[in-house]
C-alpha cells in the first residue's frame, strides 16, 4: 500500500506522536520540620501524594503543510528529502480544536516578526499566550477574558530545584514531551491571570525555578541521566518528585507523567551529534526518535543525528516528505 505523501514547498508544523502507558509507581512525601507543625499533621503523615505513569511514544509523525493551502496532513514515519531549504518561514498561527492540530487551518502567510507571526497574527489569543507565558505581564492582561483553561505545571529535570512553567491546560503532555524532563505534574488549573499569578508566586521559592533559569543543555544532561532508568526506577522519580512538590508547600494528590522515546535511551539524545537543518540541505532522513524537543534522524547510509525541532518546524522547505 501506497503510504501519505506531501511534496513541493511545504512546511513541518509540528512533531506528534502517539503512545502507550509502560508502567507507574505512586509514592508520598511526609511533612517535615516546621511544614509539618503547621500543617497540623505531625511527622509522618503524608502531605503530597504522586501518582507517576511513564509512557513510552510507539509512533513518531510530523504535520505537513503545501504551501498555499491552510490544510495539513499527517506523515507517520516520515521519510523526509530536503530539495532546497528556503530563506523565510510561515506564520505559526492556526486554528481549531483544542487538542487536535492535525484537523486546524494553518495560516498561509510568511513570518514577519520576531515571534514568528505574521503582521494579522501577532497581536492574536496564541500569540500572546506565548508572550504571557514567557513573562510579558502585559500580553496577560491583554487575553485576561479568554476562556481557555491553562496549567501550571512543576517538572522535575533531575536538578536540585523543579521548573514551574505555564501552558495551556490541552497541551499538558505535548509541552512535557518537548522539554528535558524526568517527570511533571499539573498543579493547578486556571484562567490565564490566576495561572500566571501562581507561576510567579511559586517560581520564585528557593525549590523552584520559574521557566528556564537554569540552561537548556545543563537540563538536558541531567534529566538524560535520570529519566534513562525510568522504567526500572520510577518509583524513585516519583519519590523525587512528591518531596520537591511538598517542599514547594503544596499537598495533596498529584497525577505525574513522563514521556521516553520510542526505542532509544534518553542519553542517546545528548551523545549522538547534533546537526543545524543547513546540514539536511540535499539529504534524504528517515525520523525515527522523539526525547525532550529533540529529533533522532537517519540518513540513507544509516548514520544517526539529532536535530531539536525548533530547527526543523515552520521552515519553507521544497522537497518530499513520504511514510517509511
Ligand atoms: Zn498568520
Amino acid at each position: 500500500m501506497w503510504g501519505l505523501s506531501v511534496e513541493g514547498l511545504l512546511a513541518i508544523r509540528a512533531i506528534v506522536f502517539e503512545y502507550e502507558q509502560v508502567t507507574s509507581a505512586s509514592a508520598s512525601s511526609r511533612a517535615q520540620g516546621l511544614a509539618a507543625w503547621f500543617t497540623g499533621l505531625g511527622q509522618g503523615q503524608p502531605v503530597v501524594s504522586v501518582d507517576l505513569t511513564v509512557y513510552r511514544i510507539s509512533r513518531i509523525g510530523v504535520i505537513a503543510q503545501r504551501a498555499g493551502s491552510s490544510r495539513v496532513e499527517v506523515v507517520w514515519d516520515p521519510v523526509i528529502r530536503f530539495e532546497k531549504l528556503l530563506d523565510y518561514m510561515f506564520c505559526r498561527y492556526h486554528e481549531g480544536v483544542p487538542g487536535k492540530p492535525w484537523e486546524h487551518e494553518y495560516c498561509t502567510r510568511l513570518a514577519s516578526t520576531r515571534s514568528g507571526y505574521c503582521r494579522l497574527h501577532s497581536n492574536s489569543v496564541k500569540a500572546l499566550y506565548e508572550l504571557c507565558a514567557q513573562g510579558y505581564d502585559r500580553a496577560c492582561s491583554a487575553i485576561a477574558s479568554s476562556s481557555e483553561k491553562f496549567t501550571v505545571y512543576a517538572l522535575d529535570y533531575g536538578g536540585s530545584k523543579l521548573k514551574i512553567g505555564l501552558t495551556q491546560s490541552w497541551r499538558l503532555m505535548w509541552r512535557i514531551a518537548e522539554q528535558p524532563h524526568v517527570s511533571a505534574a499539573g498543579i493547578y488549573e486556571e484562567g490565564i491571570l490566576g495561572a500566571r499569578n501562581l507561576e510567579k508566586k511559586l517560581g520564585r521559592q528557593r525549590v523552584a525555578t520559574e521557566g528556564s533559569a537554569v540552561r537548556l543543555i545543563e537540563r538536558l544532561r541531567l534529566s538524560a541521566q535520570l529519566a534513562s532508568r525510568l522504567l526500572t526506577e520510577a518509583g524513585r522519580a516519583a519519590s523525587r518528585l512528591a518531596a520537591m512538590l511538598s517542599s514547594l508547600g503544596l499537598n495533596g494528590s498529584y497525577n505525574a507523567l513522563s514521556v521516553i522515546p520510542l526505542k532509544h535511551s534518553p542519553k542517546d539524545f545528548t551523545s549522538i551529534r547534533q546537526v543545524d537543518l543547513e546540514a539536511l540541505e540535499g539529504r534524504k532522513v528517515r525520523i525515527v526518535d522523539y526525547w525532550a524537543g529533540i529529533v533522532i534522524i537517519e540518513d540513507t547510509g544509516g548514520s544517526l543525528y539529532t536535530i531539536h525541532k525548533s530547527e526543523l518546524l515552520h521552515r519553507a522547505i521544497r522537497g518530499v516528505i513520504e511514510e517509511k
